[in-house]
């Protein structure tokens, strides 16, 4: 299905009612008009309506399932002018193109319509909320000047995570702890000056397993580790997982996370609703008319600004679902270029739905429930492959040879 054909409340659409307002509508709608747009007609329209027959067995029964669908359609019908009054008049940000302002438009009116008809519950499930939390991470890790690529250790030094309501739409919470390195444990000056953080910020803090430790108690006693929360990682890229957490639980000798196997990369997501090339954290921002709030490459303030993007785009009825996750074989096997999904075109995700098979015959209860996501990332995700390549996220072959504690290590632990 194309992403404008995935609506945010996820009704279906029925047509047009008479908008009293022609395509051919001056721009400057007027909003006395509009408003009279977005108000069903009492009568409704028979010709247009679903047979209420088809409504009243489905999970729409609800009257105000047919309200919505219904403006749904009427939301389809309004032009570019129409959309920002509309949005304006809601103190609803304006910009973005035809098929953003028309998934804002129709998010919020879902939940009102919603919220007006004593659903409020029954908003997440219709606005493609799939997770209840959202955990934004974003790692610093040690590093140098020209040191960034292929051989160099990257030991992580702040670990933040900002916990996000989906259903409230913000920062509910959040972690953070500066973690003090052992293989590198003196900061460059590249380092400090990049991150803002200190030599003393990591003398005083305690080590990656340690840190490890205090985070899983932290999401234990928020109830996020159970079976019946709906959680899932989000970050900034495919480097905090895929790279940062891995190499980590390579030198700490500690298995790596059952919580970080598989994520939303954010960029993925934002060009794949936007449609637009990869983009930076600040350029996401820009995209939407955001600035950055804090210091970039500040763990804690990146995280902030990650959490801001992901809800805007939550709002915009983003379909926000786990794209990468990280693959380590238990066979002792270890190709690194084969860890992350990094970008799903249609070839591999025929690939990923014969490994789901062969995965689901195998009776392998790990096999979560989120891989079916899979099935709704499409092949137009951005192609950020290439930028990757360029810069790749493991060593090659010959590089792990230099490195075989970290590859051993991994394999071995594998939860
Ligand atoms: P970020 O989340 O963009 O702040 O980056 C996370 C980590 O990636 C930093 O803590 C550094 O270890 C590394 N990093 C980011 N940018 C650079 C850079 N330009 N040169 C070297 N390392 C970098
Ligand atoms: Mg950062």
């Amino acid at each position: 299905m194309e992403e404008a054909e995935k609506l945010s409340c996820q009704l279906p659409d029925v047509g047009v009612l008479n908008l009293g307002s022609g395509q051919g509508q001056h721009e400057n709608t007027n909003q006395s008009e509009t408003k009279i747009a977005l108000r069903v007609d009492e009568e409704g329209n028979e010709d247009s309506a679903p047979a209420t027959e088809e409504l009243s067995t489905s999970k729409y029964s609800h009257p105000v399932y047919r309200e919505l669908s219904i403006l749904n359609g009427k939301i389809n019908k309004l032009n570019v002018a129409q959309l920002k009054s509309h949005l304006r008049e809601r103190n609803l940000d304006t910009s973005g193109k035809k098929l953003v302002l028309q998934k804002r438009l129709k998010s919020h009116v879902c939940q009102q319509k919603l919220k007006e008809s004593g659903k409020e519950d029954e908003t997440a499930s219709h606005r493609n909320l799939y997770y209840d939390y959202y955990l934004v991470i974003d790692f610093e890790a040690t590093c140098d000047e020209h040191q960034n690529p292929t051989t160099y250790r990257h030991e992580i030094i702040e670990f933040p995570a900002q916990l996000v309501s989906t259903k409230k739409g913000q920062i509910i919470n959040h972690f953070h702890s500066y973690v003090r390195p052992l293989i590198n444990p003196r900061l460059t000056n590249f380092c400090t000056n990049l991150t803002g953080i200190t030599q003393d910020k990591v003398n005083f803090a305690p080590t990656f397993p340690e840190v490890l430790k205090q985070f899983e108690a932290w999401l234990e006693d928020r109830g996020l580790t159970s079976s019946e929360t709906k959680m899932t990682v989000l970050t900034d890229g495919p480097w905090d997982m895929g790279r940062f957490l891995y190499q980590q639980c390579s030198i700490s000798g500690v298995p790596y996370p059952s919580w970080g196997k598989q994520w939303i990369n954010i960029r993925k997501s934002f060009c794949n609703f936007h449609k637009t090339k990869k983009m930076c954290l600040k350029d996401m921002l820009n995209h939407l008319g955001m600035r950055f709030q804090g210091q970039p490459h500040s763990g804690l303030d990146d995280s902030k600004n990650i959490a801001r993007v992901a809800i805007r785009l939550l709002k915009d009825g983003a379909n926000l679902r786990i794209n990468e996750k990280i693959n380590i074989r238990k066979d002792g096997s270890y190709n690194p270029r084969e860890r992350v999904v990094n970008n799903i075109t249609r070839h591999n995700f025929e690939g990923i739905k014969r490994k789901k098979r062969l995965v689901a015959n195998n009776t392998n209860s790990n096999s979560s429930p989120d891989e079916s996501n899979l099935e709704n990332v499409s092949d137009s995700d951005c192609d950020d492959s290439k930028n990757e390549e360029s810069e790749p996220l493991w060593p090659d072959t010959q590089d792990v040879k230099e490195f075989p504690d970290l590859v051993n290590a991994n394999v071995m632990k594998e939860i």
